[in-house]
């Protein structure tokens, strides 16, 4: 085979080892957390959506070890190239039986090696130096699926060189292997578990792990650290004693309906709306309640109204939680804001009308002192959706038009 340089190959497996991590992480974040999320948001396992700043935190180590990952595949590719690793091209030096027990030798090599190493990393002097970085998630989100300290991606890594010393693989089966890898890990950090209930009740597919065990793992951190099977965590007695149990109580969970609003109802609130809020019918402007994402329940009542073409907002008032100060302010904010009063505060500003929605505005939230980008949508008169941006990464909130 011609022997490319480091300049003419690096890029190449830099650019397929990006795709392999972005393509997957990012179709399983939409399908799960954008597009079907209202299917899947009774299947999240701790409750709570990941926080925005940790998924930009997880995608930026996540690019650390992509390029790791790129250095050690260059280097292999180059070992190859010279005749020193056991991957060959011919298929039909091994033939298709070989083909698949290569596969099932990988995946049974690469999940020893991820058990023990994984349980090394978490040795007391060990883990706060390497480990701790990819369990800053303690409600991880797809994008942990490479979110490693430098020394941990060699480590992870260390799985290929392993193979490609040991087992005779075709290119192909390695393709699979690593396809198979970033899945399996992106699965493992979704935070959503689909898999249907009664799974771990089959004997034939329980020894295969689930979001939840490794959800699980994340949230507990001394038990499941098995990687594709749950035998290794079985045999050392690490697998987390209540993994069945939440299991069971996840996948048991009702869906959220939402059930269609009488249409007798209906006529008397479109009603009412349209005598009330003829005004402000197609306007954000108006008095809105924001409620906590992860618990729905309400959270502030907002006033918007229109400055110079522009919208601008403050908190009229807060539903407090328990044991939260009568009149709390901003300690996290920033500048003039830093310790001001939140009932009162301007948080939301710098809205413009573009079609039929407003944009390139600003929103403070005062729990974190954080401010996102944003754009405000008015589904109907009543409903308000509100997206904030931070870094690649959305939410978008539900506000609801106080009568
Ligand atoms: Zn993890
Ligand atoms: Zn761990």
């Amino acid at each position: 085979m011609q022997h490319l340089s480091f300049q003419e190959l690096f890029p190449h497996i830099l650019f397929a080892d990006f795709l392999r991590y972005f393509l997957v992480t990012g179709t399983a974040y939409l399908v799960f957390w954008v597009v079907f999320f209202k299917r899947w948001r009774h299947r999240i396992i701790q409750r709570k959506s990941p926080e925005v700043k940790k998924m930009w935190l997880e995608f930026r180590y996540s690019m650390s070890t992509v390029l790791i990952f790129a250095l050690i595949g260059f280097g292999i590719l180059s070992m190859k190239n010279a005749g020193y690793t056991l991957i060959y091209d011919n298929f039909a030096e091994y033939g298709g039986w070989w083909f698949i027990v290569s596969l099932a030798l990988m995946l049974l090599l690469h999940d020893a090696w991820f058990y023990w190493t994984h349980r090394l990393m978490h040795h007391p002097k060990i883990f706060r130096h390497v480990h701790l970085v990819h369990h800053r998630s303690i409600n991880p989100s797809p994008w942990a699926a490479y979110s490693f300290h430098p020394i941990e991606a060699v480590i992870e890594a260390g799985i290929y060189l392993l193979i490609v010393f040991t087992i005779p693989a075709h290119g192909l089966a390695l393709f699979i292997f690593l396809v198979y890898m970033i899945t399996r890990n992106v699965l493992g950090h979704l935070g959503i578990e689909f898999l249907p209930k009664g799974f771990l009740n089959n004997r034939w597919l329980n020894w295969h792990t689930t979001t939840t065990h490794h959800d699980l793992h994340h949230k507990h951190f001394n038990h499941n650290f098995g990687l594709y099977f749950t035998w290794w965590d079985r045999w050392f007695g690490t697998e987390d004693p209540k993994y069945r149990e939440t299991f069971e109580e996840v996948t048991s969970r009702e869906k959220v309906s939402e059930k269609p609003i009488p249409a007798r109802v209906l006529k008397i609130l479109v009603g009412a709306i349209l005598l009330t809020n003829v005004a402000y019918a197609q306007s954000p402007v108006g008095t809105w309640t924001t409620f906590d994402e992860d618990k729905g329940t309400p959270r502030s009542i907002v006033q918007i109204e229109e400055k110079s073409s522009l919208l601008e907002g403050k908190i009229v008032s807060l539903y407090l939680q328990p044991c939260e100060p009568p009149d709390p302010v901003c300690s996290k904010c920033s500048g003039e804001q830093k310790d001001a009063k939140i009932v009162g505060m301007r948080f939301l500003w710098g809205f413009k009308k573009v079609d039929d929605k407003w944009t390139a505005g600003y929103i403070l939230d005062p729990g974190n002192g954080t401010t996102y980008r944003s754009n405000i949508c008015l589904e109907n008169a009543d409903t308000l959706k509100v997206r904030g941006y931070w870094g690649v990464f959305w939410r978008t909130q539900t506000w609801k038009r106080v009568k």
